[in-house]
């Protein structure tokens, strides 16, 4: 029996979503003995190359301009498209080199695209002045300047290619919206039967190869986030015509989180399964009965009749961390995956840039305390850490295998004891890898263990700083506060670690107030050199979390969930608190943004919020004042040395 693993579009470029890798290695070593061969594919990388190839950004060239033809229409074109369609035939000219320097496989080209004269260059390098790339580059960066240039001009294609073709289209994710705590399947099942466009037809041909390279009995594919369930979607319905006979499975992260109340039958119009959680147990068992064994289904939906009902049993248990296998990345085309730069800043790059082998040292978080956070769904609860014997075990295979020791560590959060221990036996043993990793800022990392984990070869770390409150933190059971966050991350930097905080703001009960000071907490954090890189993210009560499960305990109320037929994750509510957070967000977004590129750290933080549409603070535009009015927003109450006098 044949079986692909398939990611679907769309996802990071830089390198393979590691759930494929992770069941492969564990089906081969699980599933080899029944006569079970397991192959694996990542067509989101593969539509990528495809829509970034000369003869597909032809036939861009070709509907947009046969939509363009009246000069009314042409008038009308949004500035990127009009851009490409000027410069259509340089486009495609360049398209193949530009991918290929973008994925280090032709470096002389530098030269060229840091000369200027050899990419179009549209509406995306308007924001990129050639002071900045000067001061950022220096004289002597060229091969990081290229690539600065080169991405802004995959960008400028991706407008291309989202404006003028097809809306659905992102670079990271595909028909997002169409999943995303969607209650009902009929948007989904709309996009799916309304009529192809070109991005669609090159997933449907991607779609069809594969059917045919493999010609697999089974085909699993995961969706990870709700930026691959269209994806996912599309290619069960063209394997459902290409391969008649062939069973269609469904699992990822998106279906742990948001199916647990699946309900539409018409999911399995494209799907025969769809399992819930790990997929090592449920997948082993369906492919023992598929194959002719005896097994019980385990966390796993079918349609019987018109109903979906899930089928499991309590006697099957999930194979324990230091079971799983070895990760491997066999099958997949290492060398094609493109390391773009999304910005000047040295840790921000580590998501794009960079082909990482993904390991983790756990399964689940061995705080699992957080209330916003998932903590009642196993991929969070469970903790299972499977020894450090093994976790070296992986690396050194998966060092023999890609020629590659770059490593990623995707845990949700590294148990500093499994950290302390890795460390160690790298350094004893001279196994000489570069990793970085997600981490709680807790007290543990004191100078001498990030000293350690330096010397390990660990070069940045990301972490919750969430809303840098210590009421909120409270208040949200993170377990630290701000002054223990400044300490950490000191040490952090201190030992050459870079550091990325991520921030949340609109969380219950948290005020305008809040919100400033906590800007201005983290201006001073940036300030101090503890963290180099963050990112706002809005709070969201989720249905499993401890705050979707008891919102009285928040001070929130939930609206009335509507008639959920399909995904159920973000759950709207009411804070009593009243603050308008859609407001503040463009503030905290546009700081962040400047605090990124070292600019406006000495700036006071209420200079970031516009004037509010109405009302008094109009008054000084109006009198032709150039200075914005300080008062949109409260001034901070936070000390202005709070964290110099943490970290001293
Ligand atoms: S937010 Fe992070 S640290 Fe907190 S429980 Fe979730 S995974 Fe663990």
């Amino acid at each position: 029996m044949r079986v692909l693993l398939v990611t679907p579009p769309m996802i990071q470029l830089n390198t393979p979503y590691p759930a494929t890798a992770y069941l492969t290695g564990f089906l081969r070593k699980h599933a080899g003995g029944l006569g079970i061969a397991v192959s694996q594919a990542d067509a989101s990388i593969e539509l990528f190359l495809r829509l970034y190839s000369a003869p597909r950004v032809r036939r861009m060239a070709e509907e947009l301009r046969a939509r363009a033809r009246s000069a009314k229409q042409a008038a009308l074109m949004p500035p990127s498209i009009a851009h490409f369609l000027q410069h259509a035939e340089r486009y495609e000219a360049t398209v193949e080199p530009a991918i290929r320097y973008l994925q280090r496989r032709d470096p002389s080209l530098a030269f060229r695209i840091g000369g200027r004269a050899f990419l179009p260059e549209g509406p995306r390098f308007e924001q990129a002045f050639a002071e900045t790339l000067v001061h950022a580059f220096g004289t002597l960066g060229t091969t990081e300047q290229a690539r600065y240039l080169a991405s802004l001009y995959v960008d400028d294609l991706a407008d291309v290619w989202r404006i003028g073709i097809d809306p659905r289209f992102e670079l990271a994710r595909y028909g997002e919206r169409l999943a995303a705590s969607a209650p009902s399947f009929d948007p989904l099942q709309e996009a799916l039967t309304g009529e192809p466009t070109l991005v669609d037809e090159a997933l449907d041909d991607i779609t069809r190869e594969l059917a045919s390279a493999h010609q697999p009995d089974v085909v699993a594919i995961t969706a990870p986030f709700p930026g691959n369930v269209y994806g996912a979607f599309r290619m069960a319905r063209t394997l459902r015509a290409a391969l008649p006979k062939a069973t269609l499975v469904l699992g990822g992260g998106w279906v742990n989180t948001e199916l647990r109340s699946l309900r539409d039958a018409r999911v399995f119009d494209y799907f025969d399964y769809v399992t819930l959680d790990d997929g090592e147990r449920p997948l082993l068992n369906l492919l023992t009965r598929l194959h002719g064994g005896q097994a019980p289904l385990v966390r796993t939906y079918v349609r019987e009749g018109s109903e979906v009902v899930l089928k499991t049993d309590a006697t099957q248990h999930d194979f324990p961390a230091r079971d799983t296998g070895t990760p491997t990345y066999d099958g997949l085309p290492l060398d094609r995956y493109v390391s773009v730069m999304e910005m000047l800043n040295p840790m921000h790059r580590f998501w794009s840039d960079g082909r990482w082998n993904k390991i983790t040292l756990a399964h689940g978080c061995y705080w699992k305390k957080c209330s916003f956070c998932d903590v009642s769904l196993d991929y969070i609860g469970r903790y299972d850490r499977p020894g450090t014997d093994v976790v070296l075990e992986r690396i050194r295979a998966l060092v023999a295998e890609t020629g590659e020791t770059g490593f990623h560590l995707v845990d949700e959060a590294a148990p500093p004891a499994g950290l302390r221990a890795l460390a160690r036996r790298l350094i004893d043993e001279k196994l000489s890898i570069t990793w970085w990793g997600n981490i709680r800022f807790e007290k543990t990392f004191n100078h001498e263990l990030c000293q350690l984990l330096a010397e390990s070869g660990c070069v940045a770390v990301s972490g919750g700083l969430e809303v840098a409150s210590d009421r909120l933190l409270e208040l949200m059971k993170k377990g630290v506060t701000v002054e223990q966050v400044a300490r950490v991350t000191r040490a952090f930097t201190d030992a050459g670690i870079m550091v990325h905080a991520y921030l949340m703001y609109g969380f219950p009960t948290e005020t305008e107030q809040d919100t400033i000071d906590a800007l201005e907490r983290v201006r001073q954090l940036f300030e101090a050199g503890c963290i180099q890189s963050a990112y706002w993210h809005r709070f969201a009560a989720t249905a499993h979390s401890p705050i979707g499960l008891d919102p009285d305990a928040y001070g929130i109320t939930l609206l009335p969930p509507p008639n959920i037929q399909f995904a159920h994750n973000d759950v709207a509510f009411d804070d009593p608190t009243g603050t308008d957070h859609d407001y503040l967000g463009t503030g905290l977004r546009k700081a962040l943004y400047n605090y990124m590129h070292g600019v406006g750290l000495d700036v006071d933080v209420r200079e970031w919020f516009e004037p509010r549409a109405a009302g008094s603070d109009d008054t000084h535009r109006r009198r032709g004042g150039r200075r914005r009015a300080k008062s949109a927003v409260p001034k901070t109450t936070v000390s202005r040395d709070l964290i110099a006098r943490a970290i001293d």
